[in-house]
């Protein structure tokens, strides 16, 4: 059997795992009990963890905030700006058609309660561009949401043009990174945001934990507030206790993406041009979704055609994990949004698969399971 489904969750590395044990095994306390050396030992664990997330970005560590996964931190950044909004008068929203569900759900219950928000398309490669973006902006403009990279396409959008901008107009921008966190280190770097999202099962961490990037370096602290009641935790922005293992797992990955993506990438980036040598040999009629130019290693889109998807997904099922990008929350199956809106006809869409592979994965292994997938196909077809 072969995992392509990277995308959607990773698996946790060994070292990582490792550094869990040892947290689980060895290291009692909550590490906001100020009472006994037990709670010193679990903080300080926190602590380094909070460093390795920050080296990994380029910000402070004070900068950093734990929560429980990327959907969490999508909340607080976006949802956490009420009261700004409420004090400043801005009600006006600015975010993408193809972001994830977490940041689309949120404006849309947002859009409800009377914010004004601008769902601005992507072109037909799946990129949003960035005039469209910043055009929309106005002076009511509360904050600007804009995710780093697609998960359904693996498109890389322009938050590095749309950031330096907005940070002239000195207005808020979010970044969802979750599927570029520990793959385009460099460029996330470089970026300028106010607010940074990503969960660590995307970058071989455990599930459950992620992180909230609130920027203060350049600007101001933005005025998130906390969207739970409790305890002070997180310096409030995220009360109840700190799940220690979690977090040494996520900081443990984040030092491990530092040195080691480079080569990630450079296995990633084989791995795709040899996929895509088997589709070209394999007498199949095939499109590939997004511009490749713009496209993170690891995600291939392709269109198969006169495959359903659907059909192709449960016939290979035993053997091989891979998605159609369709919302996985939903019982009944509704072609991709995202592929929709970059204005591709539902019948490409139905037959459009996602393969999605990263780090330490065996290259033989990845192109056999793709060439058994291919067969299957074949036959379909
Ligand atoms: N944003 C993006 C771009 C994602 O790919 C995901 C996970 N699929 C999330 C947010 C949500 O992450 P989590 O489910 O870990 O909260």
């Amino acid at each position: 059997r072969v995992y392509l489904d990277y995308n959607a969750s990773t698996p946790v590395d060994e070292r990582v795992l490792e550094c869990m044990i040892d947290v689980y095994r060895n290291h009692i306390g909550n590490a906001d009990s100020r009472t006994h050396q037990f709670g010193e030992d679990t903080r300080s664990i926190v602590e380094l963890a909070r460093k390795q997330v920050a080296d990994l970005l380029g910000v402070n560590a004070d900068e950093v905030f734990f929560t429980s996964g990327a959907t969490e931190s999508n909340n607080i950044a976006i949802q956490g700006l009420r009261e700004y909004a409420e004090n400043s008068g801005k009600n006006h929203i600015v975010t993408t058609a193809i972001e994830h569900k977490a940041v689309l759900e949120t404006l849309k219950q947002l859009e409800k309660e009377g914010f004004m928000v601008d769902f601005i398309d992507p072109d037909q490669f799946g990129r949003v561009k960035p005039e469209d973006v910043l055009n929309k902006v106005t002076e009511r403009t509360l904050v600007v949401s804009v995710m780093h990279v697609n998960n359904e396409t693996g498109m890389i959008q322009p938050v590095q043009e749309i950031g330096e901008e907005l940070s002239k107009r000195g207005i808020l921008f979010h970044v969802d990174a979750t599927q570029s966190c520990g793959k385009l280190v460099e460029e996330i770097k470089n970026l300028k945001y106010n607010m940074l999202a990503f969960s660590a099962h995307k970058l071989q961490g455990p599930q459950g934990v992620g992180v909230l990037v609130l920027r203060k370096k350049s600007y101001k602290l933005p005025p998130v507030k906390a969207i739970m009641y409790g305890g002070q935790q997180e310096r409030g922005i995220r009360p109840g206790t700190i799940p220690v293992a979690l977090v040494a797992g996520c900081g443990k990955a984040c030092e491990l993406a530092v040195t080691e993506y480079q080569s990630n990438l450079e296995q990633a980036n084989q791995i795709k041009e040899e996929l895509i040598n088997i589709l070209r040999e394999s007498g199949l009629s095939y499109h590939i979704n997004g511009d490749q130019t713009y496209c993170v290693p690891g995600t291939l889109n392709v269109c198969i055609e006169g495959v359903s998807s659907e059909a192709l997904m449960i016939s290979s099922k035993q053997f091989c994990g891979i998605s159609n990008g369709s919302a996985c929350t939903s019982k009944s199956y509704s072609p991709s949004y995202v592929l929709s809106a970059m204005g591709i006809p539902v019948e490409q869409i139905e037959s459009s698969v996602r393969i999605s592979w990263g780090h330490g994965v065996d290259q033989d292994e990845v192109l056999n399971g793709f060439r058994a997938l291919i067969n299957v196909a074949k036959q379909m077809n």
